[in-house]
């Protein structure tokens, strides 16, 4: 199968769309980026990255970093992360107040932001904001293979000075005694994990643990278990791109992870793992155009878990 000739294909179609979404601006910093940005990176489970468009500019990878938060959280404290977080899709937005009240602070999943300060909290609890942001960003870099990812200061500045909502959820949590940190100490950790950079091509080389069963990419130490990347892979798929989670699976059907910096990651277990990445969102918050060109890649190469296109 030619990667190469197939992501060049995408990045060409991409190219030519005159409907791109929308930036996302409720979090100001993010409303900058050029919406005619598009890139992809194909790491297989084995050999070279194959590239195509602006793979290599990073961007803000925001929620996508919940995913390496939560593989650090179960390494922190197991299984008993779910008496604090559900493994249920949501069915609303990412940043639902309702849905917490109805259920007494436990948030539906790890993936919307409530649940993902949960697993914040429980990255902190005993140590300091900056040993939590480092062990998620030094995560990021060992999986990717390149110390240069960094965190984006003026995102987390512009998210801490925007982030009311994030901070009723929070304080919402506290007071129903599902979380342990002080609330600023706790965002502090979420706002800065969130505005993580990263390009494709170092998202696509980190996500390889979940499609090679827990082993980074050329490591020889394992990041989470066979187990605990299978269900990683499984929360992804029912969780991973916020309420249309199930819209993703049925067009795609894919394990796959979405933020609001326009980034998608998608892991085809036991054979690659993709980042593509266009800033502009649909209205339920994912990209608009790397969904489409997970559709134009999931045709071209059969590579859905529920069988080809
Ligand atoms: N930092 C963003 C927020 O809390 C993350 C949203 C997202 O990517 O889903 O609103």
């Amino acid at each position: 199968m030619d990667l190469q000739a197939i992501a060049n294909d995408i990045v060409s179609r991409m190219e030519s769309e005159s409907d791109r979404g929308k930036v996302a601006n409720y979090i100001p910093e993010l409303a900058h980026v050029d919406l005619n940005k598009f890139g992809i990176a194909i790491a297989p489970i084995e050999g070279e990255v194959v590239t195509a468009g602006d793979a290599d500019i990073p961007f803000s990878i925001q929620s996508i970093s919940k995913l390496f938060a939560l593989t650090l959280a179960l390494k922190r404290v197991g299984a008993t992360l779910w008496q604090r977080v559900g493994r249920e899709p949501s069915g609303t937005a990412f940043n639902s107040i309702i849905q917490l009240e109805n259920e007494r602070g436990i948030p539906r999943n790890p993936f919307i932001n409530p649940g993902a300060i949960v697993v914040s909290d429980v990255l902190l609890e005993g140590r300091q904001p900056d040993e939590a942001l480092e062990d998620v960003l030094g995560l990021c870099r060992r999986l990717s293979n390149d110390e240069t990812v960094y965190v984006d200061d003026k995102v987390a500045a512009s998210e801490t000075l925007t982030g009311d909502r994030n901070r009723a959820l929070a304080n919402f949590m506290k007071a129903e005694g599902n979380l342990r940190e002080p609330v600023d100490r706790v965002l502090e950790v979420y706002f800065q994990q969130c505005a993580i950079a990263m390009s494709c091509r170092q998202l696509a080389t980190a996500g390889r643990y979940l499609c090679a069963a827990g082993q980074p990419a050329g490591g020889e130490d394992s990041t989470v278990t066979p187990e605990r990347a299978r269900r990683l892979n499984s929360l992804m798929m029912t969780c991973g791109l916020y309420d249309a989670s199930g819209e993703f699976a049925f067009r795609i059907g894919i394990p796959a992870k979405s933020g609001v910096g326009g980034g998608v990651l998608g892991i085809i277990p036991g054979v690659a793992s993709v980042a593509a990445w266009c800033p502009g969102l649909d209205r339920n918050g994912n990209s608009r155009l790397a969904i489409e060109a997970f559709e134009e890649l999931v045709r071209a190469t059969g590579w859905s878990v529920f069988g080809p296109l």
